[in-house]
């Protein structure tokens, strides 16, 4: 069974649910983690406010006095803010973050101009009309490459959502450097045969989290897992099935 959750979100940004909801509903399910993982702080609606970010890890700190007997780790889904791969964090950041996720979302404030005429408004289109160019491509697979390389990430949320990517390439950055890829319990993009594809070629390990809003959706799983089962993933190649993670940022 799959024995953490390392995708959810609170209302400091878009859940609904408490921190404290969602890990009494994880406990009740049994399940031995669970990560916080809201929105990063250049999202242009859902953001985390820097300003809370002390009262949130007080609040992180008190309930895991309150619940020992599950490991909570205070994470923030970042969001990818450049075509160089910048993510909208900051070094001081890295040194609070118990899980860095990383992922792409269409409205974040970008880095600069440029970047928002030709990363964010190229993308923008390509997913409408299904059709991204190979220079696009080339360009999106890059700005993952780059921020794998720059960061500590510990998951990539989301692959293939709102930006197109050659997921191969992608796959073996993330096998180099021990990041997992997710699969999103709202939204699997990659085909079959894709995510088939990078697990024979490469050395990826995939990582099942829910992207809970609300707390009845903490451990649904059944979208991952209906993925998982139809195209025969092998269960070591899931980080989370029967065993825990080792997360990169937490490697020495
Ligand atoms: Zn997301
Ligand atoms: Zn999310």
């Amino acid at each position: 069974m799959i024995l953490g959750d390392y995708h959810t979100h609170t209302p400091h940004s878009h859940g609904k649910s408490t921190m404290e909801q969602n890990i009494v509903r994880a406990i009740e399910l049994g399940l031995k983690e669970l990560a916080i993982a809201d929105h990063g702080f250049r999202h242009m609606t859902y953001n985390v406010r820097r300003g809370d970010w002390h009262h949130i890890m007080n609040e992180h700190e008190s309930l895991v006095q309150k619940y020992p007997d599950i490991k909570v780790y205070l994470g923030l889904e970042t969001n990818l803010v450049s075509s160089k791969g910048d993510l909208d964090i900051i070094d001081e950041d890295l040194e609070h973050l118990q899980l860095i996720v990383a992922g792409f979302h269409k409205y974040v404030k970008s880095n600069n101009w440029k970047d928002v005429f030709s990363f964010y408004m190229p993308n923008f289109f390509a997913e409408l009309f299904g059709k991204t160019t190979r220079r696009l491509l080339a360009k999106n697979t890059d700005a993952y490459i780059n921020a794998l390389e720059r960061y500590p990430i510990d998951i990539i949320s989301h692959p293939q959502y709102g930006i197109t990517v050659d997921m191969l390439e992608v796959a073996k950055a993330c096998a180099h450097y021990g990041t997992y890829l997710e699969l999103n319990g709202k939204r699997v993009k990659s085909p079959d045969s894709e995510i088939l594809m990078t697990l024979e070629k490469t050395q990826v390990c995939y990582i099942v989290n829910s992207d809970a809003h609300s707390l009845d959706r903490v451990g649904d799983f059944s979208l991952p897992m209906s993925v998982i089962e139809r195209i025969k993933i092998p269960y070591e190649r899931v980080a989370n099935w029967d065993k825990l993670p080792t997360f990169r940022s937490h490697r020495k």
